[in-house]
This record gives structure tokens, C-alpha cells and sequence, in this order.
């Protein structure tokens, strides 16, 4: 006989973990499917100063691991397996994954984001063989060599921050003529000796066969374009939300699932939380109080189913 979960819950980052923490602990039969490790784009940061209950900040990894367990003390259970597809009018909702299919009353999105590309011919072929899209976690294969950074904001800034640090030299190129970074970062950058800036540009090309060998960088100004040799580029110009799977069930809006606070979607029984969903701040702890609010409405739906 199946199984039927009360809340399957698609993603284990803050989102996901928090609504399993809510509703199992409402007394909810709830599962978690996580296709990697617990915590999500958290983890990818060793620093999270921004959470609260932390005043000297907490290593990201190590607070997606402690959303796990407060939720799995309630009896939330996780298993590691990619969802597929999904047939989220059926009822019960079917989930399709890599481990087999599992079936639900209620889900809850929570894939989160994952990094915008640059949209280049050979970048998918070239990702993992120099094409990287988060310092933290493959920066450490650079060390000495020379590498490249796309990006302007906060994210790349902190990753040019990291890269400095290991790297040999580090080569920012930015679209625009000044960083959209907070001015923190401008004054650390600025003092670096083995960073160089690309103003107004942007990588064209990538050169290599097996790796990358080089990029392709246009001066978006003068349209001059110069060759860089460089050992990796890191790609770091923004999240994209992961609704691939949804995409003709859901409605969307501009790419992200449309639903307001309350998480609800267009499917009764479906939310969606965290950094899927159309929202103003996407960040750990606005993640976390989705989640809540997905337990609190899905137990309002099946209460009254
Ligand atoms: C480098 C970095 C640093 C950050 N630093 C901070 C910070 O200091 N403070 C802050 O508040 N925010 C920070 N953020 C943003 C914050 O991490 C996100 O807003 C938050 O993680 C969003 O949570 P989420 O639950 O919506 O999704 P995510 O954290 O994106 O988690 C989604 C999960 O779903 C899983 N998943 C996706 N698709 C599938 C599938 N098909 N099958 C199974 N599993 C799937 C993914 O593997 C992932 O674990 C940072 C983000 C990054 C990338």
C-alpha cells in the first residue's frame, strides 16, 4: 500500500526546514526531499551575520544542519532525492524522484535559487573544468594560480574578498563603471594588491578545449576585446529560482512562483516558500517565515478538507 505523507516539502534550505519544523511539529506526518545536503544556498557561506540569535554569526553549513535537526526532533524526515517531476493537481500530489515516487496532501516548494549563467556557448560544456559559480566552495582549487570574477554586487564582491586571499591574481569584471556593492567592500577591494579591475565589460567568449584555457573580454565602451589567460573564471552575477519543475502547473511571475505571504499558489494544497516565490527580500530569515506560514496554512487545508 502507499504511503501518503500530510506535507511533502521540495528543497532543504531555511524554507523547507522551517515548514517541516512547523508542521511536524503540529503533529503533521511530513518528509523532506533534498537532492543534495541540508541547508541550501546557506551552506555555500561560512559567515551568516544577518541571522538572528547569533551576535558573532554562525558558519552557514553549520545553521543548515541545526534547521535540520530541530526538525527531524520532531519526527520530520528527510530523504536525499531529486525530484523530477510532479503532478501537483493529482490527488494525492505525486512527486517523481530519483529514489522513487512519493505521494503527499499537501506540498511545499522550496527549491530555492541557484546561479545565474552567463548564457555563453561553451559554459556548460566548461563548468567544474574552470567554469565555477561559488568561490566558497571551489575556490580552494585555484590556489596561486590566476582566475577571473564576474560580477558587481555584494555576492562578487565577497567572493573577490575570498579569491584574493588564495589566488595568485584575481580579475573582477564588471558591466558597469563602479561596483554595486556596499561601500564596506569598496574600501577592502580597493587595497588589494593582486586585484585587477575590467570596468564596463563583459566576458564574450571562453576559450579551451578539456578546461578553460582563457576568456574573451569586451570593453562594452570602446568595443575593444582582449584575451585573458586565466586557470578559472567564477561566475557570480545573481540567483535564478529553480522553476523548471513547475513551469505550466503554477502561475508565475517573472520567473518565480506567484504567491503572497500567506504561500499559497494557484493549486489548493501547494505552497511555496523562500526564495521561489515573488517577494521583495530573499534572504534566510524571510525563507524561515514562509516556512511557517506554509505549515500553518497547509494544516488549515487539511483540517478542513
Ligand atoms: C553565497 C551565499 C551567501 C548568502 N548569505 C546570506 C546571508 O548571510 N544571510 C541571509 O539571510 N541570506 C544569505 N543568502 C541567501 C539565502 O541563503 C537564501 O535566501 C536562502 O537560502 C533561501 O532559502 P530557500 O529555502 O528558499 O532555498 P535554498 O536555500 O535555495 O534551498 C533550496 C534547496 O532545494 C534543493 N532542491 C532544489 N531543487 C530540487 C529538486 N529538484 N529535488 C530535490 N531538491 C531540490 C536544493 O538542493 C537546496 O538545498 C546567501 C546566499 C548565497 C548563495
Amino acid at each position: 500500500m502507499k504511503r501518503i505523507y500530510d506535507m511533502v516539502i521540495l528543497g532543504g534550505g531555511p524554507g523547507g526546514y522551517t515548514a517541516a519544523l512547523y508542521a511536524a511539529r503540529a503533529g503533521l506526518d511530513v518528509l523532506v526531499l533534498e537532492k543534495l545536503s541540508a541547508g541550501g544556498q546557506m551552506a555555500l557561506t561560512s559567515q551568516v551575520d544577518n541571522y538572528p540569535g547569533f551576535p558573532e554569526g554562525v558558519d552557514g553549513f553549520e545553521l543548515g544542519m541545526r534547521f535540520q535537526e530541530q526538525a527531524q526532533r520532531f519526527g520530520a524526515v528527510t530523504e536525499y532525492a531529486e525530484v523530477r517531476s510532479m503532478e501537483l493537481g493529482a490527488e494525492p500530489k505525486v512527486l517523481h524522484t530519483s529514489g522513487g515516487d512519493f505521494y503527499a496532501r499537501t506540498v511545499v516548494l522550496a527549491m530555492g535559487a541557484g546561479a545565474r549563467k552567463l548564457g555563453l556557448p561553451d559554459e556548460d560544456r566548461l563548468t567544474g573544468r574552470g567554469v565555477n559559480y561559488c568561490a566558497h566552495c571551489d575556490g580552494m582549487f585555484y590556489r596561486g594560480k590566476t582566475v577571473a570574477l564576474v560580477g558587481g554586487g555584494n555576492s562578487a564582491a565577497a567572493e573577490a574578498l575570498y579569491l584574493s586571499r588564495i589566488a595568485k591574481k584575481v580579475i573582477l569584471i564588471h558591466r558597469r563603471d563602479t561596483l554595486r556593492a556596499t561601500k564596506l567592500y569598496h574600501e577592502q577591494l580597493m587595497q588589494l594588491p593582486n586585484l585587477e579591475f575590467r570596468w564596463n565589460s563583459a566576458v564574450t567568449e571562453l576559450a579551451g578545449h578539456d578546461r578553460l584555457s582563457g576568456v574573451k573580454v569586451k570593453n562594452l565602451i570602446s568595443g575593444a576585446e582582449e584575451e585573458l589567460p586565466v586557470d578559472g573564471l567564477f561566475v557570480s552575477i545573481g540567483r535564478q529560482p529553480a522553476t523548471e519543475l513547475v513551469t505550466g502547473q503554477l502561475e508565475l511571475d517573472n520567473g518565480y512562483i506567484r504567491a503572497d505571504e500567506s504561500t499559497k499558489t494557484s493549486i489548493p494544497g501547494v505552497y511555496a516558500v523562500g526564495d521561489i516565490r515573488t517577494k521583495a527580500l530573499r534572504q534566510i530569515l524571510t525563507a524561515a517565515a514562509d516556512g511557517a506560514n506554509a505549515a500553518h496554512e497547509a494544516e488549515l487545508y487539511l483540517t478542513a478538507g
